[in-house]
């Protein structure tokens, strides 16, 4: 088949996103919802998955848990043409800090996680005439950064696991994607703030950091997930930058 081309369906598309509760997930399932995706939200915290996305129960380091949840969106929308890989966890530390444990723990969420719900649709994304898949990278996967290098490394696999899997599957028509953000203004980064000495120092220290001046909005990250799902129809094996230029800018 060849790479897919947009409005090739009259049907609603139907999308998972993984982490939908929260965040990022959260806004890519507004911004697809926006785009008439019937979209199911896949998390740990299902109850606190927002209208219109259905918030579905899975744990995405659990291969039973990620199977049934995919059974029933498909029970329940008929199908799945779009996967947002996107629930994650953080890390920090340099590599003496972090134990076997903890490693294992991270890039099994972060990386298998992905594999997982991936593989589990693939069948379902197979028989779509609009299939993609987008996954949630990191601009920590091309930059070092100090302490974090459990995390770094489970997004630099996830940026390797996107081309990889965007050459396996492009033939069958399924494009895959990754968006690469810098810090996002999502609980998760509030959650790191709180947990500095000065919060407020900080967060200006991380505004200033990118050449933007400030931290990207969770809905400016949904809006690039949704266009790469939706719209970016010659696209494949793409890692779009949504990072206030921290990535490429000197200024
Ligand atoms: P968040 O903490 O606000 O949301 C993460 C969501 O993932 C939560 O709803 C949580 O319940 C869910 N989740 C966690 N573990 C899960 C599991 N095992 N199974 C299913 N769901 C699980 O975080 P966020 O900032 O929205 O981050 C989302 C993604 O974006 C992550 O992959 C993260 O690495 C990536 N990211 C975030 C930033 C940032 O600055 N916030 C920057 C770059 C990349």
């Amino acid at each position: 088949m060849a790479i897919n081309s947009e409005a090739q369906t009259s049907e609603p598309l139907v999308a998972v996103v993984s982490g939908g509760a929260s965040g990022i997930g959260a806004a890519a399932a507004v911004a697809l919802s926006a785009r008439g995706v019937h979209v199911a939200a896949l998390d740990l915290k299902p109850d606190q998955v927002a209208a219109p996305a259905v918030g579905i129960a899975c744990d995405v380091s659990d291969d039973v848990s990620v199977r049934s949840a995919v059974t029933e969106v498909v029970e329940r929308f008929g199908g799945i043409d779009i996967v947002v890989n996107n629930a994650g966890i953080a890390a920090q530390g340099t590599v003496a800090d972090n134990d076997d444990d903890e490693w294992l723990r991270v890039l099994d969420v972060n990386v298998i996680g992905m594999v997982r719900l991936a593989r589990a649709a693939l069948p379902h994304l197979r028989k779509s005439p609009a299939a993609a898949i987008v996954n949630t990278c990191s601009s920590f996967a091309t930059i070092g950064v100090p302490k974090r290098v459990l995390y770094s490394t489970s997004k630099g696999a996830v940026r390797s696991l996107t081309l990889a899997m965007a050459a396996d599957h492009i033939r069958e028509g399924i494009r895959v994607n990754a968006v690469a953000p810098g810090a996002v203004d999502t609980p998760w980064i509030q959650r790191m703030l709180a947990k500095a000495p000065d919060p407020e120092a900080q967060r200006i220290a991380l505004d200033d950091r990118h050449p933007s001046g400030r931290l990207a909005r969770p809905e400016e990250v949904g809006e690039a997930i949704a266009f790469l799902a939706t719209s970016a129809s010659a696209t494949t094996g793409t890692i779009l930058a949504v990072d206030g230029g921290i990535r490429a800018l000197r200024l």
